[in-house]
């Protein structure tokens, strides 16, 4: 049973949402072979998930937005710790990414005169997410799948039929092969039948998507256990930021079960206000001094908005993501929290009942089957969710391409696009960019070459570590998933203390040795624990990332609150942490945030420039953009 199936293609996508489908379609039009590998079920994936839309700076509702006020949106949102040529990139090539999709099919919901239409959502400055009601990532996928099939149909009738073109689904990939600094293959089992699988490829993209599964109150789904950066860590690849966690403010936060499932921002950009147990909106008190200029300091102003937003400022709802984040922490903490320790969204008392159900009928479906509450008529309760992590793996923004020839990555699994904190609805404009840049440059690398060579060796040693689980008698997987989750929520969660991190740090190497010897009983036939016992060395390598750039990072911005170091630090801002991994030991190094081009930042006033940056470097920006 421990035979291996044998594969080779040129370009191998390890991914299936809409990263790496984006990618394999790009990669196939190129002409090369491509095989797609997805955790779970073809068609199941984060993507699928995203409700809200994808950020693309059309100007299709106002006609003032176009891509560098998306790029500055993007920048303030990451608190310009943002890789500026990804941001810069993905602001200018967003609206051809949702353009060209109707050209694969989709149909995104319409204007009156029939343009795409666009919503309002936390940190754009202009309604910019391309929308279908709170499904659009179902359509995304959808589309981008049908695209697949259809190339599949073009190679049929070529004669090839899914030789060019193949996904395989339900399979996890365990290791990947490198020879020489490149990246040669990869390694995985079938989830259904435990069967090993070997596929040589000379370019590999990364698309596994994020590391939520670290936490216990979260919006991601069981895969999401950090399998892409742990790979590219041990093929030799960086991760940079990965202090930078993304608690979504809006988790359902009761019954029990349902605790952290995704409360779309849309509730809020259509309208929605957070308000205390005392019936108070209090997003008013928490607008920070940077962006005082932008976000009304009243109600009216803020409702005013909605009709009228070229002369009045955004509501203080609508502030980025980590901000509305600490404010419901704070009022919690405060005593002024729900009865299940969340805060009230309430839209019911704000919009028609027809509206809310036309605009929004995944959230009303949801809270009437998960909670029995009828959000036309009553308000929710939310509170924080682990959601997105900025950090990621390091790459080239240009061509997607690692610090490992051979080896490229898009979407969220990979780092620098967002900074410190992602704006909603840029992951899924990020992921068809990048997806598309990663496939035409992965099927440039793979040009001509033959196959790569895997070894009987190095297949042996990933079989061999793929069922060590088997042969301990050790710890149970669950229990250990469940201690990570404990220790991450507890100490490097929303509201981070140095003492507290190092208190991580040492509980999570503790359990280093635990997760060594983590069992697994049964057959290799959809086997949970075993999956999980394999997972729980990426979850870990993660953690212990996080965990180490978080305490290294002794001020508060974005994705990262240090209550013992609050506010930004300019020179902070300079800083990338950049984590390796050396005889399996996680080791952090800084590197430089390279400066923006003066183009770019003459896109801003200096007086913006000051709150983040030193004086020498908005100076001399302003002298060398005169
Ligand atoms: P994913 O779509 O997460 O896909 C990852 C793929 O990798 C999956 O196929 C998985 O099975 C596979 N995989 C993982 N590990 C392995 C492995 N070891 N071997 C093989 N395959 C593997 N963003 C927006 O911009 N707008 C929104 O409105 C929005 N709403 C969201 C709502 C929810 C509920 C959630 C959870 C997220 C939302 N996001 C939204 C974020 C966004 O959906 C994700 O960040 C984005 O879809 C990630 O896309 P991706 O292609 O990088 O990865």
């Amino acid at each position: 049973m421990n035979e291996v199936e044998h594969l080779s293609c040129d370009v191998l996508v390890i991914g299936a949402g809409g990263a790496g489908l984006r990618a394999a379609v790009e990669a196939r039009l190129a002409g090369k072979s491509v095989i797609v590998i997805s955790k779970s079920l073809f068609g199941k994936a984060h993507t699928v998930m995203a409700e809200g839309g994808a950020a693309a700076a059309m100007g299709n509702v106002n006609s003032n937005d176009n891509w560098q006020v998306h790029f500055r949106d993007t920048m303030r949102g990451g608190k310009f710790l943002n890789n500026y040529r990804m941001a810069e990139l993905h602001a200018r090539e967003a609206p051809d990414r949702i353009w060209e999709l109707e050209t694969y099919g989709a149909l995104f919901d319409r204007t009156a005169d029939g343009k795409i239409s666009q919503r309002n959502f936390g940190g754009h400055e202009y309604p910019r997410l391309a929308h279908v009601g709170d499904r659009t990532g179902l359509e995304l996928i959808r589309t981008l799948q049908q695209k697949l099939v259809s190339l599949q149909q073009d190679d049929e009738a070529a004669g090839e039929g899914e030789d060019k073109l193949q996904v395989i689904d339900e399979t996890t990939i365990t290791e990947l092969f490198t020879a020489g600094g490149a990246v040669k293959g990869a390694f995985g089992y079938r989830r259904g039948t435990g069967r090993f699988m070997a596929i040589a490829a000379p370019s590999i993209v990364l698309a596994t998507g994020g590391i939520g599964r670290s936490f216990k109150v979260t919006s991601n789904s069981w895969e999401y256990t950090g399998d892409g950066h742990a790979l590219a860590l041990r093929a030799g690849a960086k991760l940079i930021n990965m202090e930078f966690i993304q608690f979504h403010p809006t988790g359902m936060v009761w019954p029990p079960s349902v605790r952290g499932i995704l409360v779309t921002e849309s509730v809020r950009g259509d309208g929605g206000v957070l308000k205390n147990s005392e019936g108070k909106r209090f997003m008013f008190d928490y607008i920070p001094e940077v962006f005082k200029a932008q976000y009304a300091d009243n109600p009216d102003e803020a409702d005013r908005w909605y009709t009228d937003p070229d002369q009045n400022r955004r509501p203080p709802e609508l502030l980025p993501r980590d901000e509305v984040a600490r404010a419901i922490n704070s009022e919690v903490k405060a005593g002024r929290g729900t009865e299940h320790g969340g805060v009230y969204l309430d839209i019911a008392s704000r919009r028609s009942a027809e509206y809310i159900r036309e605009r929004l009928p995944s959230m009303h479906h949801q809270f009437k089957e998960l909670a029995d509450v009828d959000i036309t008529a009553e308000p929710m309760e939310v509170g924080p969710t682990c959601h997105y992590i900025m950090g990621g793996i390091e790459v080239d923004a240009d061509t997607a391409a690692s610090a490992v020839t051979g080896l490229f990555a898009a979407g969220e699994v990979s780092g620098g696009m967002h900074g410190s904190n992602r704006l909603g609805g840029n992951s899924l404009s990020d992921l068809l960019v990048f997806g598309k840049r990663a496939g035409q440059h992965a099927a440039a690398h793979a040009g001509a070459s033959e196959p790569p060579k895997l070894t009987a060796a190095e297949i042996d040693a990933a079989t061999e570590e793929a069922l060590r689980p088997f042969g301990n008698d050790g710890e149970n997987p669950f229990a250990l998933q469940s201690a990570m989750q404990a220790i991450n929520g507890r100490l490097v969660g929303i509201i981070r203390r140095a003492g507290e991190l190092e208190e991580a740090l040492t509980e999570l190497a503790a359990l280093k040795d635990r997760i060594a010897n983590v069992s697994a009983s049964g057959g290799r036939a959809y086997n949970p624990g075993w999956h999980l016992a394999l997972d729980l060395r990426n979850m870990y390598v993660c953690s212990v990332a996080t965990a180490m750039a978080a305490l290294e990072r002794d001020e508060s911005r974005g994705g990262h609150t240090r209550e013992d170091a609050p506010g930004m630090n300019p020179q902070w801002r300079k800083v990338n942490l950049v984590a390796s991994l050396e005889d399996e030991e996680v080791r952090l190094t800084r590197r430089a945030v390279p400066s923006m081009t003066p183009e770019l930042l003459g896109l801003f006033e200096t007086s913006e420039l000051s709150k983040y940056m030193t004086p020498e470097e908005y100076q001399s920006s302003t002298e060398s953009s005169t």
